[in-house]
């Protein structure tokens, strides 16, 4: 890799999160049976006319502010034709030398390094249909057609080739994705499609400053499969540079299955969409004094959070990072931080804990089914030596998250609290060095580490329940 670097650009596609289409008054939802959310103007029936949804402007608007874009007073839509089953009026309407906005930045860190991401511009289209082909081409399968989703309201948020590193197209997607929804413009389902990416990435030698020839990759559906694609995809561009060959600009189709890129077609030029105004839609002309109060109406944003996390809790730059990606999660670690009045706890808590329980269950970060008041007084229990941090963790996280149940009350029904009684204890300890004589031996002969072995018999013993700190008394008191 060191004598080439690659250079990628994103084409982020984010659904406006409307109850309506962009151009008529269907449905948005998702997951309804194909071809019920229809009406003659999302089918291109002849004559049918549109009429832009207010709410998806505004929308648009306030994903532009919180990237830092410009927002233009005016901006026009377009005709992007070609030709495809899915596309019922043979073009899209979408904006083409007017967009709705223009500039912008996102900040990432890779490995404490800070970098800004320019935006080149953000624009509002229409959604095409989906297409579902049953079985390979000529196997006589058939292919349908579902139209639910042409017509659904979109911004496209395009990037300058800035981007270096896979890792750093998925450090951009996540951020993005982040404003998106702390602001809520976009849902960012990546699996139901309401957030996806091409990604468009080159090669040229180190030192060179033209671009080299792209390829677009397409079929990206989870942020992890654009980092993927993107590996795949660089290796197989430096391969063919160093085999002397020829990059061919095209649009390359992700199988992630195989984890690998396969060629579809020869890449389009813009002039190939014979893209023209569109004369249905009259110019979208924005009051500035609309916009700026859509900027006021705009809250903290995740770097903002972020930055707070470090400097009011002293959490570390990752730790913030995690907790500020979703706003329902930091807002509930400040509040969990604020309770128990220990801002490390509770951190450890919601990211180790929290996050693992969500992951299991499926859940969304919207709904924490956890009062922060219990996880609160959880970590007070701990502190004051009521439970030990294995049973906090162990014995009732879980089944706090699960029933909504308060710790106290656990503890109380299951006989859970922490024994820190030493002649309780010293029995357990004394069983545990019974059977355990050449471990013992061993320690009395240097061997330090064999310690918390010991430590960990007897707290298996007692079912975590017993004090570490009481066992590690007795233990040192025993062996001698
Ligand atoms: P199109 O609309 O045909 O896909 P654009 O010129 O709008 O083309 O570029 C789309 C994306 O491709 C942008 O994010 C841009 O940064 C990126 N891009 C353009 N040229 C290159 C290149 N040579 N290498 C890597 N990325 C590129
Ligand atoms: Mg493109
Ligand atoms: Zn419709």
């Amino acid at each position: 890799m060191s004598d080439f670097e690659a250079v990628i650009g994103l084409e982020v596609h984010a659904q406006l999160a409307t109850r309506t289409k962009i151009f008529c008054g269907c449905s948005t939802v998702f997951g309804s049976p194909p071809n019920t959310q229809t009406c003659p103007v999302c089918l291109g029936h002849p004559g049918a006319l549109p009429v832009l949804n207010r709410r998806a402007v505004e929308l648009a608007v306030r994903g532009a502010l919180a990237l830092g874009s410009e927002v233009q007073t005016h901006s026009s839509f377009a005709r992007k034709n070609y030709f495809y089953p899915d596309l019922p009026k043979g073009y899209q309407i979408s904006q083409y030398d007017e967009p709705l906005a223009r500039g912008g930045a996102v900040q990432i860190e890779l490995e404490g390094r800070p970098r800004r991401i320019d935006l080149t511009r953000l624009h509002m289209e229409e959604d095409a249909g989906k297409t579902i082909h049953d079985g390979a081409a000529g196997s006589g399968g058939f292919s349908h057609v579902d139209l639910n989703r042409a017509g659904v309201p979109l911004i496209e948020i395009v990037s300058e080739p800035e981007l270096y590193e896979p890792r750093e197209a998925y450090l951009f997607l996540q951020r993005i994705r982040s404003i998106l929804r702390y602001t809520g413009v976009c849902d960012g389902n990546m699996e139901q499609g309401s957030m996806r990416c091409d990604a468009n990435v080159s090669i040229r030698p180190v030192g060179q400053q033209a671009l080299g020839t792209r390829t677009e990759l397409k079929n990206l559906n989870s942020m992890r499969n654009v980092e993927r694609a993107l590996e795949f995809e660089i290796g197989r561009q430096i391969e063919i540079l160093r085999g002397c060959g020829q990059v061919l600009q095209q649009t390359v189709q992700w199988d992630a299955e195989a984890g690998l890129t396969r060629p579809m077609r020869g890449k389009e030029e813009a002039h190939d969409y014979r893209y023209f105004p569109d004369p249905d839609l009259p110019p979208l002309e924005l009051r500035k004094a609309w916009i700026e109060e859509l900027r006021l109406g705009l809250p903290e944003l995740p770097a903002e959070r972020k930055r707070q996390l470090m400097e009011e809790h002293g959490l570390t730059e990752y730790e913030a990072q995690i907790l500020s990606l979703e706003q329902a999660r930091v807002d509930y670690y400040e509040a969990v931080a604020r309770q128990s009045g220990n801002a490390k706890a509770a951190a450890n808590f919601v990211l180790n804990d929290l996050l693992r329980e969500q992951n299991a269950a499926g859940d969304g970060a919207e709904e924490i089914p956890l009062p922060a008041a219990h996880l609160a007084e959880l970590i007070r229990l701990v502190e004051d030596g009521t439970v030990s941090n294995s049973v906090a963790r162990r014995n009732l996280f879980g089944e706090m998250y699960t029933t909504g149940r308060a710790p106290r009350e656990l503890v109380a029904e299951r006989g859970l609290e922490q024994v820190s009684d030493a002649e309780a204890l010293a029995e357990l300890v004394r069983q545990v060095l019974r059977d355990n004589p050449e471990q013992v031996d061993r320690y009395r002969g240097g061997k330090q580490g064999v310690f918390g072995f010991l430590v960990g018999r007897v707290m298996r013993a007692s079912e975590g329940k017993a004090n570490p700190l009481v066992v590690t008394e007795l233990l040192k008191k025993e062996i001698g």
